[in-house]
Order: C-alpha cells, then sequence, then structure tokens
C-alpha cells in the first residue's frame, strides 16, 4: 500500500488521523465475495516455475524443485478466505440483556496485499453496541481471520469485517480498527520499516454520537 501511514509511534488512534477515509464510506460491497472453488495447485505451480526462469533462475536446480509445489500450498492457504462465508460465524448469536461496549483488542492477522501478493500483518479490534444479541468472542476474531486471508487491501477488509458485524448481528454500533505494517512498504518501492497503517471503520452510534466514539477509541488506545 503506498498510501497512508504513521510513524511507529503512532500506537495512539487519533480520530483526526488522516487515514480514516473508511469511516464515512457507504455501506461497502465486497469484489472478492466467496466463489466457491478452491485453489489450482497445479496451475500454480506452473506458474511459480515460470516466474522463476523469468527472472533468470533454473526452476530444476535443486533447492527449487519443491519450491513451486509448496508456493501453491501456501497460497492456497493465505487465500483459503475466498471460499468461505465469513459471515457464519455470526450465525449463533445470544440473547443477552447487555448494551454497552463490547470490545475485542488485539486480534492479529496476516493478510495479503492485492497490489504486490506481499503479506502485511498487524492487529484489529473489534467493538460493537449490541442490541439484545451478542456472539461468541472468539468468532470475532475468526471473522478477522477469514477476511484477511484474501487478496485485500486493508481499507477494505476494515469494512467488510465492519459490515459483517452490523448486518449479522443487527448491532447499534460497530467500531473496527485495523494497524498493521505492509511488506511492500518497508521491503521494496519506498522502503520504510516500522511504519504503521491505520484504517478504522465506524457504523451505527460509534459513527453518529462523538462521545460514543470517542469512548469506544479511549478503550481500543488504552
Ligand atoms: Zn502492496
Amino acid at each position: 500500500m503506498d498510501s497512508v501511514a504513521d510513524t511507529p509511534s503512532g500506537r495512539h488512534f487519533d480520530d483526526s488521523s488522516h487515514c480514516l477515509a473508511a469511516r464515512e464510506a457507504p455501506m461497502h460491497v465486497d469484489p472478492n465475495e466467496p466463489k466457491g472453488d478452491g485453489a489450482d495447485l497445479k496451475r500454480i505451480e506452473a506458474a511459480v516455475r515460470v516466474i522463476l526462469d523469468a527472472v533468470g533462475e533454473d526452476p530444476n536446480r535443486e533447492g527449487l524443485l519443491e519450491t513451486p509445489a509448496r508456493v501453491a500450498r501456501m497460497y492456497a492457504e493465505m487465500f483459503a478466505g475466498l471460499k468461505v462465508d465469513p459471515g457464519r460465524h455470526l450465525a449463533k448469536v445470544f440473547t443477552e440483556d447487555y448494551d454497552e461496549i463490547v470490545l475485542v483488542r488485539d486480534i492479529s492477522f496476516c493478510s495479503m496485499c492485492e497490489h504486490h501478493l506481499l503479506p502485511f500483518t498487524g492487529k484489529a479490534h473489534i467493538a460493537y453496541l449490541p442490541d439484545g444479541k451478542v456472539v461468541g468472542l472468539s468468532k470475532l476474531a475468526r471473522v478477522v481471520e477469514e477476511v484477511a486471508r484474501r487478496p485485500q487491501v486493508q481499507e477494505r477488509m476494515t469494512q467488510t469485517v465492519a459490515d459483517l458485524i452490523e448486518t449479522r448481528l443487527s448491532a447499534r454500533g460497530v467500531a473496527v480498527v485495523v494497524e498493521s505494517t505492509h511488506s511492500c512498504m518497508t521491503m521494496r518501492g519506498i522502503r520504510k520499516p516500522g511504519s504503521l497503517c491505520m484504517t478504522s471503520a465506524m457504523r451505527g452510534a460509534f459513527r453518529d454520537d462523538p462521545a460514543t466514539r470517542a469512548e469506544v477509541l479511549g478503550l481500543i488506545n488504552r
């Protein structure tokens, strides 16, 4: 990702930060909806051999013989989220007379930047305001995990998670904050190790009510 980055010390999430374009965005349409087909390992292997050859390597030398098959299995794992609906983890809800903030912080993830096919890794923080329905906390982490396992951009990933929680739980408010480092910024191109990109998606009360938003951002930044 070449756009917005913060400094390593930018752990504090500032509501006026410049990476917040996602906040006002309308309901988001995810272009990589589940397609139902698995990865074609043999075709990935063939493609990796072509790449090795094209960069001037010998795909037949001993050290590289197993590489195409290994990379194919790795891609199948990294993109396994294309084959599933992450929202299914939110199907089982519990009726609970609790209407304050539910927050799960520091959900680690590893995703793949769709522009460079390089990993970006970091943490997601998810908060919602239940409307009589709560979900198992680990399910929120499962949603992040599966949304991450697709060719992604961090902005879309943030919005997709927020939309799923808002619609499947009928939550009165949803806040998703994602912070990550992008390999495509640290190991190539501009080469800025330690830069951190932060994105957020606010829905419902977290978007409309400044005090509620300030409360959840305070909890996330604590
Ligand atoms: Zn990238």
